[in-house]
């Protein structure tokens, strides 16, 4: 165990002599191990959220007949041009029943929203239009050719693209998908995910801390922004027990693709995961960013290409990377097709020293006139999880400037959006 530490403290001392990364940086290294996971069929059922890999096809004309808009009767519309205005009623057909034809100017049918118009027939007048008696009919108005006919095929072709591949379904992509029988549905994969979190201070939610002790949120809240995204993570509470860590990480390595971990990656004696990480042959790509907060953010990948995003464990820091690292890399892995970071207004003045980069917690609104303002909440730092609630998104304030002006614009992170 004496070895050990002394191998830590020897690691510590060469990390704390190393360069912190730019945020710019940290994210162009993380978004170069974008990975692609397949594809795979689902049922349209389950398919709500998921990211679909290919294009959903109309089967048939759209509609697939011609179809009355409204209730009432369909002519010949020669019958009219010839001077007809009544009409002997023939038969009565409603929605679901296969097409009556008409053979005389002087016929008509009744006919209801949806039925199949049949091709003798191309002028329906509304039941508002006609007076009936007698089993004849006797429009009221001046009807014109084609008139309250959906015409076949006017909405879309057979085979014309209905949805494009690489967006997130829907629930109008599900409704149009069972339109057109598309009952199993080709989307991305997701990465098998576990969530780690560490720290011998942590317990579960559910039992009362001692004095010394704090509740573990991180590993749920991770976990539920996954669930977004319909991935289901696996979660794991560590001791910072060394040997623990490395065999657990060992059988995680193996297992997941990602592994999302919070707490132990600072300098604290206790803090083992850098250190085991790269015995287990997981290569740093960096550790620590010129940002606030998150500023301890580890990240690496093995040679099996796992990844291993370790944040560190204030709540805040979670939060905060998880949104401006984590999710865009997730986003670009599944082809999510618009990926642009928005943009907001800062709400009031701020003041910010170098050599970090800060991300402030705001709350995102849109004013009268339609612009996105952030309204900037007064924090005591990431260990402060008690706004993350009243807030809904981090502002990205750049690293050249000491001061922020009420009206400039910055690009935001949303989270409880
Ligand atoms: P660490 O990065 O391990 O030094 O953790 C820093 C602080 O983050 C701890 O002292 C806790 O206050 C907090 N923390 C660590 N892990 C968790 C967790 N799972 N849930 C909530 N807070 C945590
Ligand atoms: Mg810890």
């Amino acid at each position: 165990m004496l070895a050990q530490r002394s191998l830590i403290n020897q690691w510590q001392q060469l990390a704390a002599k190393m360069e912190m990364i730019s945020v710019q940086q940290a994210e162009e290294l993380i978004l170069s191990q974008i990975q692609d996971f397949g594809t795979e069929e689902v049922r349209y059922t389950d398919a709500l959220g998921r990211v679909l890999a290919e294009d959903i096809l109309a089967d048939r004309d759209l509609p697939p007949f011609e179809r009355p808009t409204v209730d009432g009767i369909a002519i010949r519309f020669s019958g009219y041009e010839k001077g007809l205005h009544t009409f002997k009623i023939s038969g009565v057909q409603s929605a679901g029943e296969a097409s009556i034809e008409v053979n005389s100017d002087h016929d008509c049918i009744e006919i209801m929203t949806g039925a199949a118009l049949h091709n003798s027939l191309n002028c329906v007048i509304r039941y508002e239009d006609i007076s009936i008696e007698n089993g004849v009919a006797t429009i009221n108005i001046n009807p014109k050719k084609g008139q309250n006919i959906h015409l076949k095929g006017k909405d879309k072709k057979a085979d014309d693209v209905l949805v494009t591949a690489n967006q997130v379904i829907t629930p109008a992509i599900i409704g149009i998908a069972a339109s057109v029988g598309k009952t199993n549905l080709l989307v991305k994969k997701l990465p098998k995910i576990i969530v780690i979190s560490t720290g011998d201070e942590m317990v579960s939610p559910d039992v009362i801390p001692s004095d010394f002790q704090l509740r573990q949120s991180n590993g749920i809240t991770i976990k539920s922004v996954l669930q977004k995204y319909q991935i289901k993570a696996d979660l794991l509470h560590l001791k910072d027990d060394y040997d623990l860590i490395k065999k657990e990480l060992t059988r995680c390595l193996s297992q997941y693709d990602v592994l999302l971990m919070s707490g132990g990656v600072s300098m604290g004696k206790f803090d083992f995961l850098p250190q085991v990480c790269e015995e287990l042959g997981v290569e740093k790509l960096f550790h620590k960013i010129k940002q606030r907060p998150g500023k301890p953010f580890w990240f690496g990948k093995n040679e099996a290409q796992k990844l291993v995003f370790a944040f560190p464990g204030n709540p805040v820091s979670v939060f905060m990377c998880l949104h401006r690292y984590f999710v865009p890399w997730l986003k670009n892995c599944l082809g999510f097709e618009s990926n642009t970071p928005l943009n907001a207004v800062l709400d009031s003045d701020l003041n910010f020293e170098p050599p970090l980069q800060y991300f402030a917690q705001v709350k995102l609104q849109v004013n009268s006139s339609g612009q996105l303002l952030a309204k900037v909440i007064d924090t005591n730092g990431s260990g402060d999880f008690s706004h993350l609630a009243e807030t809904n998104a981090f502002i990205e304030l750049p690293l050249e400037k000491t001061h922020f002006a009420k009206g400039e614009v910055y690009k935001v992170w949303p989270y409880n959006l």
